[in-house]
This record gives structure tokens, sequence and C-alpha cells, in this order.
């Protein structure tokens, strides 16, 4: 059984203390591959390092939104260095978050579309970040045409069920966090129900957004055995074919082929 975390913050120090027992612990649970994502200059090092150094992690380098307010042109190229060193399978975590205040919403814009363009001229797939901000991420992303481009992936997806009916339209893959085992979760079963297991990939996110029976704790990869778990009750199918069909969705994705 392979598990595949599609997005995990592995280099954060909430894991200096323990960080070689639990990645070992994940791999314990049938996590066999990783993909860690950036979110400025020192973490998409951070996930580059963590790649090097676990033949079965991968990153991601980018900006996520709250932290374009500190980007520059420079900054820019060097993110584009950074794709092009091994084992960096797309650009990301990249888009727009209009539940913080702290970073104005033409700035966020500005580099989400430059770094859609960056991965659109080295021709990588793209990890989003939206959080309540829907309408203006899929019409940044049509006006950049993205989904015509490069393969387009809603990390931690947060919309309807309407709105991913239209994005798998446009070929866009969705990955499923801890989020969908929480109570108060009222659309998740029109999401789970609309999205097919060929664009579908699961993560933890972590160290964030823990899934049920750990909610409050810190995340780790070992944990999205329980979100497999949830899908597979939700879709009435067995947790082999999710763990499964999800971890060579995000194979797909990614491009990895070993
Ligand atoms: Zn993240």
């Amino acid at each position: 059984m392979m598990l595949f975390d599609s997005h995990a913050h592995l280099d954060v120090e909430e894991f200096n203390d323990d960080r070689e027992e639990m990645m070992k612990a994940a791999q314990e649970a049938g996590v066999s591959y990783v993909v860690n994502p950036g979110v400025d200059l020192e973490t998409s090092l951070g996930a580059i390092e963590m790649a090097k150094k676990y033949p079965w992690v991968y990153a991601m380098v980018g900006y996520y939104p709250q932290e374009t307010r500190f980007m520059t042109y420079e900054l820019l190229e060097k993110i584009e260095e950074l794709a092009k060193e091994p084992k960096v399978v797309a650009i990301g975590e990249i888009g727009l978050d209009y539940y913080w205040e702290d970073t104005p919403h033409d700035v966020q814009q500005k580099w989400f579309r430059e770094q859609i363009r960056l991965a659109e001229k080295l021709d990588m797939p793209i990890a989003i970040h939206d959080r309540e901000a829907h309408g203006d991420v899929v019409q940044i992303l049509k006006e950049e045409k993205a989904f015509d481009r490069i393969r387009v992936l809603m990390h931690c997806y947060s919309g309807s069920a309407e709105m991913a009916k239209e994005l798998l339209k446009l070929g866009c893959y969705f990955s499923i966090s801890g989020v969908v085992t929480y109570k108060n979760n009222k659309k998740a079963q029109g999401v789970i129900d609309a999205i097919p297991l060929d664009h579908m990939c699961i993560e933890t996110d972590s160290p964030y957004l823990t899934p049920v029976p750990f909610r409050g704790k810190r995340n780790d990869p070992s944990k999205v055995v329980y979100t497999a778990r949830k899908i597979a009750e939700m879709k009435g199918i067995s947790f082999e074919e999710v763990a499964s069909a999800t971890c060579d969705t995000a194979k797909r994705f990614y491009g990895i082929d070993q």
C-alpha cells in the first residue's frame, strides 16, 4: 500500500526536535511520497534540502500570498533558479488569500500572475493556495491560460461542489486535506462526490489542519491515513483503492515516474 501526501511543510521548526522519528513513522504508515512546498525563499530552500535528504520527498518552490508583500523581481529570479534544481516538481504554493489582511490584494495578484507565468515558461505544474478568494483565483488562472498550458492543483480545496465541477471541465486537479474529517464541514460530501479519483490528491498540509481524531495537535504525514479513510467511507469504496488511486494521480500531476 502506498500513500502520497501531496502537500506537507516538513522543513518547519515544529519538526526540529523529532524530524527523523516523524519521517520514519510516516514511512511505517505507508507514506511513500511527500511534496514539500515553499512559501518564500527560505522555505523553498528548506524544501529542496528535505528533497536532497530523503529519496521519497520532492520539493516545490514559490511565494505564497501573505509573503508576496516582500517579493521583488530579483527574488522571482531566485525562485526560477531553484525551480531548475533536481526533484523540484512544481511552483507552489502560490495564489490568493483574502482571509488575512496584511498583504494588499493587488500585490498578491501581481505576484500570483508572475509565478503562473514562470511556471508556464518552465512548463511546470502549479499548486494553488486559495483562501476566501475563489472568484479572483479562477479568473486569474483563466486569464493567464494556466489550464491550457500547465497542470493546476487546488491545494486544500475549500470551494463548493459546483465550483469543483466547473474546474474539472478545465482539467483541474484537487487536493483534499484533513478538513474533510471535521464534523462541521457540510460541503465535504458534495465535493468528494464531485471529484473523481483520477483528479484527486490527498494531503496533510503538515504541521497544520490535523485530521480527526488528532485535531488540535501537530499534524504530520502519517496522519494522511485518516483523510484517505474518510474519503473511502464517503465514496463507499475501500481505503486501499483511495490510497493507490490518489497516489497514481499525484504522481501524474507532479510528473514523478518512479
Ligand atoms: Zn501549505
